[in-house]
Formats: structure tokens, sequence, C-alpha cells
């Protein structure tokens, strides 16, 4: 068996409204080549200007994963031919990066695993290729060159697929969270390359890795990385060498395969680009940053579990994203303190009904056709016994087609929960009547009878009587 070795190199698309160094609209979707100014193709004679709201992301970003904020760091050029790349350099950030070191925690199993993270640096994204346009020819759409992407390196520390993709899920909530990307992977605003190397024990050096590229989905990652670790292991285990190269991945055949040998460093010829002054963080710039900087989702997951009473599990699920977590909030705070397990119910439908209604729908929790005061006044109703849970399924579905208000509609659909202790007595009387057969049996000994009886009671009662009261009272009737 090998021991493994992951680390990522994720680039997040930064929101910002224009280009990383000019005022070029960054908006996704415009036809081709539309949003490719001047100073993005790198035309002689202009002159690149730092936006400021993309640097206040990343430095909000190194203060929300706890790394060093670099009050001075630098932009360099990154040369390298490619016909997507039509100045012939990227402008990145070499040895002097914005951000360094900070962690991303994860989950592996119970465990919470902290994954160090090596730098965070600014850079500009290159154009696109389009390979399947026009046959036996490639089309350029210039309109992603400038887009200002964050580059996060993480220290090789994941030891597994499920790992990889655990820190990349941790990632992508943070960055939303933060609000510095739309998060979107299939119009690519996070992408990431995995390097993977194998070695005989923990203990031994660094295998070499190779480096799969542009990887946009968590499934593709997962499977990438799966297939590359058995490949290596085929490798070394018949006696041979990994070679040190950068590879593709093929989702249609489920396989890496070669794309160039690696190249090193000196290889892009970075140097400080002569265009720009090094880049200055100061204090009012770090305290902007501060002010973007929400709960963010594991602190938020923690007080979900201490104030509200969570289980880890539901507290995780309910802010994997920043939206449901404020929709579940809005309407935990409307039932808190009234019932005892009010906020745990709400916690219950949020997950269960409502997630499904708006998968069904294929909507997500932002577009939510229900309020969340409509849902917590349904809460209310399940806590004090007023709806049965398969009554209250019955209301939920009406309230999400409809603009009754839960008590209305628990009138119009007669679905009151029967408590009365006569009436449910009544009821009661009624089933052991109709039934004498299985009383006898009941009371020889036969007790998973009560079930059946509870059942044909409630039954009786269109759905409305109370199963627990009912339990108690045949068991009172019965007198066992
Ligand atoms: P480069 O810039 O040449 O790609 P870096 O040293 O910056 O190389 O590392 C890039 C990424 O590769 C980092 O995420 C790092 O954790 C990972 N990495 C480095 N060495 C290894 C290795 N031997 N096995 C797996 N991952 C590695
Ligand atoms: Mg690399």
């Amino acid at each position: 068996m090998w021991d493994t070795v992951i680390g990522l190199e994720v680039h997040v698309q930064l929101l910002t409204e224009s280009k990383l160094f000019s005022s070029t609209s960054t908006r996704f979707g415009a036809p081709p080549n539309t949003q490719a100014g001047l100073v993005d193709l790198g035309f002689p004679g202009t002159l690149p200007v730092p936006n400021r709201a993309a640097v206040r992301m990343a430095v909000a970003f190194g203060l929300a994963v706890g790394g060093r904020i670099a009050e001075r760091s630098r932009f360099a050029r990154k040369s390298y031919f490619y016909p997507d790349l039509p100045k012939g350099y990227q402008i990145s950030q070499y040895d002097e990066p914005i951000v360094v070191g900070g962690s991303i925690a994860i989950g592996v199993g119970e465990r919470v695993k902290t994954i160090p993270l090596v730098r965070a640096h600014l850079e500009e994204d290159a154009g696109k290729s389009l390979h399947d346009l026009y046959p036996g020819r490639t089309a350029l759409d210039l309109n992603r060159a400038g887009i200002p992407l964050l580059e996060i390196v993480s220290s090789p520390s994941l030891a597994s697929p499920e790992e990889a993709v655990a820190y990349l899920k941790e990632l992508h909530t943070l960055v939303c969270y933060l609000g510095i990307c739309d998060g979107n992977m299939q119009e690519g605003s996070l992408r990431c390359d995995a390097n993977v190397s194998l070695r005989p024990s923990p203990e031994a050096p660094l295998g070499t890795r190779t480096e799969i590229k542009n990887l946009n989905s968590f499934r593709f990652l997962e499977q990438a990385l799966t297939y590359e670790i058995r490949r290596q292991a085929e490798v070394l285990e018949a006696g041979g060498t990994v070679a040190q190269e950068t590879r593709l991945y093929d989702p249609d055949r489920r396989e890496t395969r070669p794309m160039r040998s690696k190249e090193e460093a000196e290889d892009y010829r970075y140097f400080p680009d002569p265009d720009l002054l090094p880049l200055v963080v100061d204090e009012t710039l770090r305290a902007e940053a501060q002010t973007m900087l929400p709960e963010l989702p594991r602190a938020r997951a923690e007080r979900f579990v201490r104030v509200y009473g969570l289980e880890p599990y539901a507290a995780g699920v309910l802010t994997s994203s920043r939206p449901l977590a404020d929709y579940y909030e809005a309407v935990a705070s409307a039932v808190s303190g009234k019932g005892k397990d009010s906020a745990r119910t709400a916690a219950h439908w949020v997950m269960g009904d409502l997630l499904g209604a708006l998968n069904r729908q294929g909507i997500g929790i932002e577009a939510c056709p229900l309020a969340p005061a409509r849902l917590a006044a349904l809460v209310l109703r399940v806590e004090d016994g007023t709806l049965s849970g398969p009554k209250a399924k019955e209301v939920f579905e009406a309230l999400w087609a409809g603009a009754e208000d839960v008590d209305t509609l628990i009138e119009r659909l007669g679905a009151r929960q029967i408590n009365d202790r006569e009436a449910l007595l009544e009821l009661v009387d009624r089933i052991l009547e109709a039934h004498p057969r299985q009383r006898q049996d009941y009371l020889a000994g036969k007790d998973k009878l009560l079930g059946f009886f509870v059942g044909q009671a409630v039954k009786a009662s269109g759905g409305r009587a109370n199963p627990q009261e009912l339990g108690a009272l045949f068991r009172e009737r019965l007198g066992r």
C-alpha cells in the first residue's frame, strides 16, 4: 500500500465589476471579444491599474483563513506563449504574494483536520480557446482576459481524494460566504489543479508528483485523483518511476492523459512587472476588508449547536450556504422560546420538506416562495400540538402552493389535531368494540396490537387524532 499526498491549487474568480487591471466589465456571457479592452490585451502604450475591490477581497480571504497579509507584495510577469494569451505574459504574483500561510479546517469522518495553506495570490485570467465551434479550427474569446483570480495554494497535506473534495467544498463555501466569488463551477468561477504523489510510508520523503489541470467539479476532482493514484501505484509496483508532468482528465474515458512535461519556474522568466508599483495594503484597506467578514460557516455551525440545540450534522447542512443559514435562522428566531424543541423542529422542516420542495422545483433557497415567517407559523402549530405529523405535511404542501396563512389553512383543511380527552376516549371505545378478538389477544399478552388499535383510531379520525394520547388512553382502558 502507498501513502497518498495531494496538494491543490485553486483558482477563485473574484466577484468584481471590472477586471484586475482595467475598467472593462467582467459580466459573464457577453458576446465573444466584446469585453476585451486594450489594457487587457496588453497593447503598447497602455498601463495596468490594480483594482482596489479585488485587492480588498484577497485581503478579506487572508483574514478569514488566518493568514499573514503582506503589507507590501508585488506583481510579476509570467511569460509564456499560448493563443489565448496574446500579450505573451500573465500578470501574477510570484515570490511576494499578498497572503502567506493560514489554514482551512476540514471534516474527516468524526475528526477535524487542519490543512495549512502555503499562500494566496492575485493574478489575471487568460482568454479562452474554443476548439469545438469550427471544425479543424480554434476560435478565441478574450473576454476572460484580465478577470481577477485569487489562486489559493494548499500545502501537500491532503491524504485521499475524499479529503481533497472535502477541502475544495470547504473553500467553496468560504469564498461564497465571503461574497468574493459566485461559486458557479460550471461557469468556471472556481476550478482547481490537483497535485498528487505516492510514497511508501508517511515517513518517506515526498514522491514525484503529477499535476492534473483544470478540474471544475467535485466529482471530476475525485474521479481524476482516484484514477491517477491507481495509475501511479501501477507504475511504481512495476518497478518504474513516475514522470513529473502535467496531465489532463478526460471525464468521458475517466482517465488522465499526459499534456506536457512539467515546466520549471525558471522557464517562465518571472520578473517584477515594471508597469506596476509594489502593492501596498495599508490600515485603511485592511479595515475595509475586515468589515467584509461575516460570521464564518464553522463558527456559525458551532453557534447553531450551542444556541439552537442542533445536532452537528444538521448545523453543518444548514450552514453550507449563507442564504440557507439566513433562512433557517429567520425561522428559528421566530419560534425560539416558544416550545422546548421549536428550533430543532424548525431545522427538521427546513432540511426536510422545504429543501425537498425547492429541489423538486429546481430552485435555490434565494428564490424560495415561502417566507420564513410562514414556515415559522407552521412549526409553532406542530410544537403546540395543533397539527399531527401527517397533517402538518398536508398543511405544508398547501402553504407552499398558496398564500393563505397557516391557521386559515388548518381550519379549511380540517387539520386540527384532536387532543381532547373525551373525544379521544369515545374513539378508543368505538375501536375496542369493533375488534373484540384483537382485544382478547391483547389482554392475553399480544402487546404489538396496541399499534394496531392506535392505527385504527387515527384512521377513523381522518388522521387527526393525537397518536401519543391515544396510546395512553388505550392502555388505560385495557388496564395494561
Ligand atoms: P508549482 O508552482 O511548481 O506548481 P508548488 O511547489 O508551488 O509548485 O506546489 C504546487 C502545489 O503542489 C501545492 O499545492 C503543493 O502542496 C503541491 N505539491 C508539491 N509537492 C507535492 C508532492 N510531492 N506531492 C503532492 N503535492 C505536491
Ligand atoms: Mg502549479
